[in-house]
């Protein structure tokens, strides 16, 4: 697949759509989730056109996939969820149901978030 200039957290990067910010530094950029699954559930998305944790992880340059993950646990640590325990998540692909193809981390936290999969 080709990365889709025009996705929705593509034009969030490029500043031509708006988010509810938590956190931006050179390798990434947080904001909260439109439709929240949890009290505190926060997108993290590296800043360079990868659709999905295949392509991050395959093509992505080893100073951004680090600074990416290094910026993940920042965003937990400032959001104040390390102590009671969050949930992170990537979806890739269809079976995934992954919606926006450009490679975003969820985090959730804010109550007791369950099983990992619904049975
Ligand atoms: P995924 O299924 O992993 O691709 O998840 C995409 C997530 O992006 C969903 O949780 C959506 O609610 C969220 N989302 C879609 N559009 C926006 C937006 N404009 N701002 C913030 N979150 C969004």
């Amino acid at each position: 697949m080709t990365y889709n200039p025009d996705n929705v957290f593509a034009k969030i990067l490029n500043g031509s759509m708006p988010c509810n910010k938590v956190y931006e530094d050179d390798y990434a950029l947080a904001f909260h989730d439109i439709n929240p699954q949890a009290p505190v559930h926060v997108l993290v998305i590296p800043k360079g056109p990868y659709e999905s944790m295949d392509d991050f992880s395959k093509n992505a340059p080893v100073d951004l996939i680090c600074g990416f993950f290094s910026a993940v646990g920042q965003v937990a640590r400032e959001l104040g969820i390390t102590e009671d325990g969050y949930r992170m998540l990537a979806n890739h692909g269809a079976d995934a149901n992954q919606e926006v193809p450009h490679f975003h981390i969820h985090l959730f936290a804010g109550r007791n978030l369950g099983m990992l999969l619904p049975r």
